[in-house]
């Protein structure tokens, strides 16, 4: 294993894939191709601010793959956005539409920036520039760009609204994850959580794990909140949240709702009323079942994993854990649900998205519940089915079954 001290994404990207090809040996060709993204962008950004200046952003656009369909992923807008994130990113969607077998490539974008620094007219006229920047490499059948961190339906509700105006037609599938009222999905608000949700249902028969097992979420953005929500509704005790500003506890169980209203309140789960005052706010050392890190990339790594506690991980952010940690915790047989599984419902109900902007014609919440379902579950077992086969983990059974419909569909377009 390459020394990695800093965590680089990308770096850890490419390790993942290099432990996989250990275990599949695909096409050297092929797999030569998967080192790098097929193309990346750097744009700048002029948005003249609310105080007259100009201020330049930087934005990337990565796009890792598309042998089995048109590149695929969010934006992100954060101040810690980096090429090698981006870049790592756009990789892990690439195996992630393929682990789900959703007919979609991998990609991925991001914007250096803090949005809650932007008033709304700032984010408006830096979420169309970004469109403007990068509109000839967009569409519904090149590259379809989504929700990330930090960015909602509103901006890609103006994304869109932005690409027609350019392209003087209506054009919904050109991005998913938008408002309802413009072409977006029932269910897509909450999908990641959902799909997340059916993966532990699944991961947690295989361990044998009672349905009122103990969690713990690092992160409360869109996907921890809705998911510490289900998770409650359907029995577990959540019994640490926390956000970037600090850690809640509370061993007889958080209620969920009311750290909602608190979070909305004063923009923080911190000073809940609720939570126990303990010394140790230490998520990832909470006594729990489960842990769910929801926030960004490396919060699991080689210092800190010795002081986790869980019997299982599920990754619901992308990349969450460095490959070091990875191994520590195979050693350990704690079981990893991985990235590429555990948050794919997310893009599942994009493609879902697309596929009603196609048709003209929408489904009802239930219909797409049922449909997102049947995906996630069939995926659990084909992942778990593939980790069987190779006496691996999780990470690279998943990772198995995507890279070799990767490299398939590559070498049926002749790319080898
Ligand atoms: N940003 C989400 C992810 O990392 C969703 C991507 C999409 O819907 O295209 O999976």
């Amino acid at each position: 294993m390459k020394n990695n001290n800093n965590n680089d994404a990308f770096t850890n990207a490419l390790e993942q894939l290099r432990e996989v090809q250990e275990l599949i040996h695909i096409d050297k060709n092929i797999f030569a191709q998967l080192q790098s993204p097929q193309k990346v962008l750097e744009v700048s950004i002029p948005v003249k601010m609310d105080n007259g200046q100009v201020q330049v952003f930087v934005g990337y656009r990565s796009q890792f793959n598309d042998a089995r369909g048109p590149f695929k992923g969010g934006i992100r807008f954060h101040p810690d956005v980096n090429i090698s994130e981006v870049k790592a990113l756009s990789a892990w969607m690439t195996w992630k539409t393929a682990v789900v077998g959703i007919p979609l490539g991998g990609g991925k974008g991001g914007i250096i920036v803090d949005p809650k620094k932007l008033s709304e007219n700032e984010l408006e006229k830096l979420s169309r520039g970004y469109v403007q920047a990068i509109y000839k490499f967009i569409g519904p059948s090149l590259d379809i760009p989504a929700p990330d961190v930090y960015t909602d339906p509103k901006i890609m509700g103006w994304m869109m609204d932005e690409y027609e105006k350019i392209a003087g037609v209506h054009v919904p599938g050109m991005i998913t994850g938008k408002p309802l009222s413009i072409g977006g999905s029932e269910t897509r608000g909450y999908s990641t959580a959902q799909g997340a949700f059916y993966v532990i249902r699944e991961a947690a028969k295989k361990m044998g794990l009672e349905k009122n097992a103990t969690v713990a979420i690092e992160g409360f953005g869109n996907a921890g909140s809705f998911l510490a929500e289900i998770l409650q509704k359907n029995g577990y005790r959540i019994v640490a949240l926390s956000d970037s500003k600090g850690v809640i506890v509370n061993y007889m169980g958080l209620d969920v709702d009311e750290v909602k209203k608190h979070k909305d309140a004063t923009g923080s789960v911190v000073g809940y009323a609720g939570a126990e005052k303990i010394k140790t706010l230490n998520i990832i050392a909470q006594e729990v079942d489960i842990f769910i890190p929801s926030a960004l990339e490396n919060s699991i790594t080689k210092e800190n994993v010795k002081n986790l506690k869980a019997k299982m991980i599920v990754e619901v952010a992308n990349g969450p854990t460095t490959p070091e940690a990875d191994a520590i915790l195979a050693k350990r047989n704690v079981m990893v649900v991985p990235d590429i599984l555990a948050n794919a419902g997310g893009v599942v109900v994009s493609y879902l998205e697309q596929v009603q902007n196609s048709y003209g014609y929408y489904w009802s919440e239930q219909e797409v519940l049922a449909k997102l379902e049947n995906i996630m579950v069939e995926s659990f077992a084909n992942v778990w089915e593939e980790k069987m086969r190779h006496s691996t983990t999780m990470r690279m059974g998943a990772y198995a079954l995507a890279v070799k419909r990767v490299a398939q569909a590559m070498k049926d377009r002749g790319r080898g």
